[in-house]
């Protein structure tokens, strides 16, 4: 069933998503070579807590999810668990972000590179946050999700030859963290549920660089690409309107701290 918002509710949903943006882009100030995931999450669980949320994550699902934030690093392509192990040049990190506030969860992630990463990677990365705009251009009252799905799907496989994930997919999103419909990142046009004012959506490609097929590492969470080959993963909250979709969260402070820290890759 979905949940269409009120206006009054999609503001406080902005609120969340936002918040959810200020965490990646104060995650992206504390990254370097040397730094580990663990670190950095706990960075992102403080900078929650002391905004008045609550991180969505933590304690969700079966098994319940450990940490604050998923932080899947080179071939893990979502859901990773932070570890102490050191990030280095040349890797590059997912990190996923929820929180809970007045009632409502914002949902966004960015991948961000250490250092000097290969070509491939920075092609992978920029196509990767290009099919997610591609897909929000299609976010419009009177489309289906079946239009976003196939924007993102043709623009990452069919034009550059990447592998989309099919074991998972964008969301509804509100008062629970996932909600009807499902938005997948592959699919036919003019299908699926229909697209009306009001609905809020997570669309998040996940993006491999060679292979589609993943699988579940024995942690019950982390998700890695079968070849060992990178995956990227850029996440926007949108409500859906009549002629273009109203994005929630926003890259632009993240953007700035990514070009503002030397030890990211920001050209890409
Ligand atoms: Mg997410
Ligand atoms: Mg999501």
């Amino acid at each position: 069933m979905i949940h269409y918002k009120t206006r009054e509710e999609v503001e406080l949903m902005r609120i969340s998503s936002q918040l959810v943006s200020k965490t990646l882009a104060h995650v992206a100030a504390h990254i370097k070579a040397g730094t580990s995931t663990a670190e950095l999450d706990k960075i992102a669980e403080d900078f929650i807590r002391a905004n008045g949320a609550t991180p969505s994550f933590k304690g969700y699902g079966n098994p319940p999810f450990p940490f604050a934030c998923c932080m899947s690093v080179n071939d893990a392509v979502v859901h990773g668990f932070p570890t102490k192990n050191a990030l280095k040049d040349g890797d590059i990190v997912s990190v996923d972000v929820g929180v809970f506030k007045n009632g409502f969860h914002g949902d966004s992630a960015y991948t961000f590179a250490i250092g000097e990463i290969t070509d491939e990677v920075k092609h992978l990365m920029a196509d990767t946050k290009a099919s997610l705009y591609k897909g929000i251009e299609k976010a419009v009252h009177g489309n289906r999700v079946g239009d976003i799905s196939f924007a993102v799907q043709d623009y990452t496989e069919r034009e550059r030859g990447y592998g989309v994930v099919r074991e998972l997919v964008g969301h509804g999103l509100g008062r629970k963290l996932h909600e009807d419909p499902q938005v997948p990142n592959y699919g036919k046009r003019g299908t699926g549920a229909k697209l009306k004012e009001g609905m809020v959506i997570a669309i998040e490609p996940m993006i491999n660089l060679g292979t589609k097929n993943v699988y579940h590492d024995k942690d019950g969470w982390t998700i890695r690409t079968e070849d060992g080959k990178p995956a990227a993963h850029y996440e926007h909250n949108i409500c859906i309107q009549k002629n273009k979709a109203d994005i929630l969260s926003a890259f632009i402070e993240i953007e700035a701290a990514e070009k503002a820290n030397p030890d990211l890759f920001a050209d890409y």
